[in-house]
């Protein structure tokens, strides 16, 4: 029996905010354990929370970056559980009020578009974070993770495949860090991902009994977990077994999902009004200004790399997966003759060099000038492709200048038509064979008079210019 895979992702995003959301705790990672904590985010009696105008802020252009509709006014509500990692034993989340609602985010998939609806946004606070030995006998809790700002984006049962599901959060990744909403670190847990799971039989309308998986903390992660879960629904299935409702956890060394908790051990978190906070009453010119802070998203600036500089759509995709890439790009495709060079460059010497030295774009020892400045001098002819890639390693390493790199080293081709042509004299001279099987027709003779001359100046002759030179002269003799 054929069966048709249904997922549903809750994402998680930490704002990049200087302080919580409650409190004036500053918002930073990595930072000694219990030191970024205040009887606020502490949930000692007494204190109230106040609300952060950079959180709201960033919540809310987040929202409209996913294209959702913002309400007008919203609400905040507690979440109650017990767990040591909430020191107030409830979490200040939105329930049935969100900030946005109605949303989509659309993915580059099987060569088309498709769109993933996203079912609602909204803000709340990170709790904190257990620490378990490794023996099982004790557990730390670090608190300074309490009161940081979340946003929760919760998508439509859109998604088909794991594939889908990894591309879904990299799109989602890619728009918010556009955005400057986070730094989408899923290392460092600034981006988490909980995903539901459902099998049914292909046609059947009713979804099937769903298992949701947390701890996927890699966007490959979030593949193979979501395919393993995908092929034990399947045989469990086609063995005539039923899925039982589970939160199950993606352990990463096993690569496999283990049980954490069964549907009878569900929480109820009793949701209710928080009555330490106002409701978010926006107007019409807040929800604007939001909106005119989202520069050009990734969708539409790989539409347009494709539209004005009619690049194929695979480069485009490459050239705006991050903000600071595609800028890099802009800037040397505006100084080139040929946009296609740039992307060249950049696709493949450059990126090749990022993940070479793990640096980013923003990191690296070469200007948009500095690439545009190299790809001209191939397109007058002054450096070989061959050197030119030389040439590039060199500025990487030192930040020089093209031009100064290979005024220095001399690298310059040999265009003087009066020295080529005596070099070329004494390749003919001294490859007679070839020069007579290149006037019997075999044109790879000639391929093989211009390799030698090329080995005669070490790769600085212009390929063209010598190409032409001694098929004239053998012409001409
Ligand atoms: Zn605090």
């Amino acid at each position: 029996m054929a069966f048709e895979t249904v997922i549903g992702l809750e994402v998680h995003v930490e704002l990049g905010t200087k302080t919580k959301i409650f409190c004036n705790c500053a918002n930073e990672f990595g930072a000694a354990p219990n030191t970024r904590v205040c009887p606020v985010c502490l949930g000692s009696p007494g204190v109230l929370p106040v609300l952060n105008a950079e959180a709201l802020a960033l919540g809310i252009r987040a929202a409209l970056a996913l294209n959702c509709e913002v309400r007008a006014s919203s609400k905040f509500d507690r979440k109650n559980y017990f767990y040591p990692d909430s020191p107030k034993a409830y979490q200040i989340s939105q329930y049935d009020e969100p900030i946005g609602e109605r949303g989509y985010v659309e993915i580059v998939v099987g060569g088309g578009v498709k769109r993933i609806g996203v079912t609602r946004v909204h803000l709340e606070e990170d709790a904190g974070k257990l620490n378990h030995s490794p023996l099982g006998d004790y557990s730390l809790v670090d608190l300074n993770r309490v009161g940081v700002p979340l946003i929760e984006i919760v998508s439509e049962p859109d998604i088909r495949t794991p594939e889908e599901a990894r591309l879904y959060m990299e799109e989602v990744r890619s728009i918010l860090r556009y955005c400057n909403v986070s730094d989408c670190r899923m290392e460092e847990g600034s981006l988490r991902c909980d995903a539901n799971i459902s099998l049914r039989p292909a046609g059947q309308r009713a979804f099937g009994t769903k298992t949701e998986i947390k701890n996927m903390n890699s966007f490959r992660n979030v593949q193979r977990g979501l395919e393993y879960e995908q092929r034990r629904q399947a045989e469990a299935l086609a063995a005539g077994g039923e899925i039982r409702q589970q939160t199950l956890r993606w352990d990463e060394a096993s690569e496999r999902t283990i049980l954490m908790r069964s549907k009878e051990d569900a929480h109820d978190y009793r949701y209710f009004p928080e009555p330490d906070l106002a409701r978010v009453e926006l107007s019409a010119e807040y929800i604007a200004a939001r909106r005119a802070e989202i520069p050009e998203l990734p969708a539409d600036k790989r539409e347009r790399f494709v539209r004005q500089y009619g690049l194929p759509a695979y480069d485009a995709s490459v050239l705006t997966a991050s903000r600071a890439l595609a800028e890099y790009f802009d800037a040397v495709a505006a100084l080139v003759r040929d946009a296609k060079s740039a992307s060249n460059w950049i696709m493949g010497d450059l990126l090749a060099h990022l993940k070479v030295t793990g640096q980013e774009i923003e990191q690296v020892n070469m200007t948009p000038q500095q690439l545009a400045q190299l790809i001209g001098l191939i397109d007058d002819g002054t450096i070989s492709t061959r050197i030119a890639k030389t040439v590039l390693r060199d500025v990487l390493e030192q930040g020089k200048d093209p031009r100064v790199l290979i005024e220095e080293q001399g690298l310059a081709q040999i265009s003087d038509e009066a020295a080529l042509r005596a070099i070329a004299q004494r390749v003919i001279e001294a490859n007679p064979k070839s020069v007579e099987d290149y006037r019997a027709g075999k044109e790879k003779a000639l391929g093989a008079l211009v390799g030698q001359m090329m080995k005669e100046t070490k790769g600085k002759a212009n390929p063209q210019m010598v190409n032409r030179m001694i098929a004239d002269m053998i012409a001409g003799d």
